[in-house]
């Protein structure tokens, strides 16, 4: 039985999506051509080095990149909640992976040691992206980009092809596997949580009372970004996306709250 907290996180995800069937519609027509124009991802694509205003389109496409840098920004106050509620391509992976049976879900877990060093690669792909962008060759990445790749439906590229079955494929076996590793955005949502912790500003973050824990472990199993809750009693992870399966899987009900915090508090 589904919780009143993951209800409404469903539906807030379910609305998200709305907009996004709308523009991928009109992506996959053809009466929108340009899918940079429309994505906040493609602060990683272009960012503020492409940021001009000469023409409609550059408009739209600078719009986009503005929305992405602002979510990359309040990360630092809100942390991933974006990925926990708003992401379209999280909700597609978040959705894939419920195929899978309950047993499967809780049981095939990666090994937290090998869990952190995979959880590295993201931010290879964001610096590769960043040295695409300076070097004029960002269609590199482009070819490879799930955003990109699925309004290509209908006229699939190898690049399309190969990303698209790697996140389902990857998807169905792990789950939000391109959320955990290979995300440029997220590593870039990563940094920017880093730098307000060096400015001490506070974040909200999922906080684990260590009073009324059992230590049964199911909250780690249902953690999406299988994070080693057990390390914490602050969640200082920056890959949370504050979905609270944690607390909705939690046999002792009120363990899990989230509050403001500041690293050294
Ligand atoms: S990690 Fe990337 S793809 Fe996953 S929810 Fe966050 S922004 Fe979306
Ligand atoms: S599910 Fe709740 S009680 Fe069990 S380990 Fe996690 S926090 Fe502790
Ligand atoms: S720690 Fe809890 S809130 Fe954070 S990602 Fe895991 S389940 Fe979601």
């Amino acid at each position: 039985m589904i919780c009143r907290s993951q209800l409404i996180r469903m539906l807030i995800q379910i609305l998200a999506l709305i907009p996004t069937f709308y523009v991928l519609y009109r992506l996959i027509i053809g009466t929108f051509q340009i899918v940079h124009a429309w994505c906040p991802y493609s602060v990683i694509c272009f960012g503020i080095y492409n940021f001009t205003f000469r023409s409609a389109i550059a408009v739209a496409m600078n719009l986009a990149i503005l929305a992405g840098m602002i979510i990359a920004f309040t990360t630092i106050f809100w942390g991933r909640k974006f990925c926990g509620y708003l992401c379209p391509l999280g909700t597609y992976l978040e959705a894939l992976f419920q195929l899978r049976s309950r047993k499967y879900r809780c049981r095939k877990r990666v090994p937290y040691y090998i869990e952190r060093k995979l959880a590295g690669i993201k931010y290879l792909v964001l610096a590769l992206n960043v040295a695409f962008v300076i070097n004029g060759i960002s269609y590199i990445y482009m070819s490879f980009c799930p955003v990109v790749a699925f309004p290509s439906l209908l006229r699939l590229t190898t690049g399309a092809i190969a990303i698209l079955a790697l996140i389902t494929i990857g998807g169905l076996l792990t789950e939000r596997m391109w959320c955990r590793w290979l995300c440029p955005f997220a590593a870039l949502m990563n940094i920017f949580q880093f730098l307000g912790g060096l400015f001490k500003i506070k974040r909200h973050k999922v906080i684990r009372n260590l009073e009324s824990c059992v230590e049964c472990g199911i909250c780690m199993q249902y953690c999406p970004m299988n994070i080693n809750l057990q390390e914490y009693e602050v969640v200082e992870n920056p890959d949370c996306i504050h979905c609270m399966m944690c607390a909705a899987k939690c046999p002792k009900p009120g363990t899990f709250t989230t509050k403001k915090h500041r690293s050294d508090d």
